[in-house]
């Protein structure tokens, strides 16, 4: 009789452990982790020393203890390749694998996990593209699994729950490293070994993740929306130099480019063979953007005087404002392809 009044109580236990524990689970907030590769899921090839591609998406939401206590995963491997592999292409991709991702009424939030040396265009591609408002947190390692202290885990777990949290509510698409979240509008990758390396310079971070906790800092920039087109335009990235001689502006052009976009020096200055390029790009119809590799400020209708008032804006060249090079030529390619070419309506989307 003891004996079964015993069993019983122990299935009544059971029964209500396996029902708190899946009444628990499924209270936790859904989030998708979509994985691309980099050093994230890299590991140091001990015959080469190089970083070779070693670890899935499922390999590396294992080795972040606690996260199935914060939310429900599940994780999509949408490509396994360095980012400086990445491509425009790969990225519509994956905006649009997230975008469907995040149409699904559970889901919370997605975590792209990325290689760093492009994660900030391509974090800066899905702010652009994604139709969902909900959040999105980019997330990479500065230090693969082989290294003595990896940094993804950390990294993954302060991702998933910045998503989960009501303070990245209006963040959309962020940067998240090293407990430090930026916008992906701001964002610069600004050392090439530290794993304090992204940075959103005088803008400053949306915020900072301590102790489990979302603190927030700043509201994230106004978010500009283009539609990914079938076929994104040839747009090439250059930057200019003392003694350039325009050459390959030309030959871009020359190749068929639908737009480049030039790196200038200082505020947007190019020297007078530049210039003359700069002109001969336009006048073949191709959409030229000034941009500037200074960090702060960005480019100003100051420079490109070649006496007589003439100056580069006058002369139809868009000034890409404070965006880096890299980006303003992501902007550019949707630009090109939402407004079919009009420069006076490509030229509001640069408009400071
Ligand atoms: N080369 C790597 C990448 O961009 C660097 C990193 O992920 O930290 O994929």
């Amino acid at each position: 009789m003891k004996a079964m009044k015993y069993s019983s109580l122990i299935v009544c236990c059971v029964v209500f452990c396996t029902f708190f524990a899946a009444s628990s689970y499924a209270d936790l907030p859904k989030v998708v982790i979509v994985a691309t590769g980099g050093t994230i899921a890299e590991k140091t090839d001990p015959k080469t020393g190089g970083a070779v591609p070693a670890v899935s998406g499922k390999d590396l939401i294992e080795a972040v203890p606690g996260l199935g206590k914060i939310a429900n995963i599940e994780v999509v491997n949408l490509c396994d390749i360095d980012s400086s592999q990445m491509t425009p292409e790969i990225w519509a991709r994956l905006s649009k694998t997230v975008d469907e991702r995040l149409a699904e009424a559970g889901v919370k939030g997605v975590v792209v996990t990325h290689g760093t040396d492009t994660m900030a265009e391509g974090a800066y591609f899905l702010s652009l593209t994604l139709k969902s408002d909900k959040p999105v947190a980019f997330v990479g390692a500065m230090r693969d699994v082989s290294d003595v202290s990896p940094d993804g885990p950390a990294n993954i777990l302060n991702a998933v729950i910045q998503v989960c949290s009501e303070e990245a509510k209006d963040w959309g698409v962020t940067v998240t490293l090293n407990e430090y979240i930026n916008s992906a509008r701001n964002v610069v990758k600004t050392n090439s070994t530290n794993v304090q390396t992204f940075d959103s310079g005088e803008k400053g971070y949306l915020g900072y993740i301590a102790m489990g906790k979302v603190i927030h800092y700043n509201d994230a920039p106004a978010r500009q929306r283009l539609p990914i087109p079938d076929k994104l335009p040839d747009v090439i990235f250059l930057s200019t130099f003392a003694g350039d001689d325009g050459s390959l502006v030309r030959f871009a052009v020359d190749r068929g480019a639908k737009g480049i976009v030039i790196d200038a020096v200082g505020a947007g200055n190019v020297n007078a063979k530049v210039y003359e390029a700069v002109k001969y790009a336009i006048a073949k119809g191709v959409v030229v953007v000034i941009t500037t590799s200074v960090y702060h400020s960005g480019v100003w209708p100051m420079y490109g005087d070649q006496g007589g008032g003439e100056t580069l804006e006058k002369n139809g060249a868009i000034l890409g404002g404070d965006l880096p090079g890299a980006k303003a030529r992501l902007l550019l390619m949707l630009a090109i392809a939402k407004e079919k070419g009009n420069v006076d309506e490509i030229k509001k989307y640069f408009k400071r």
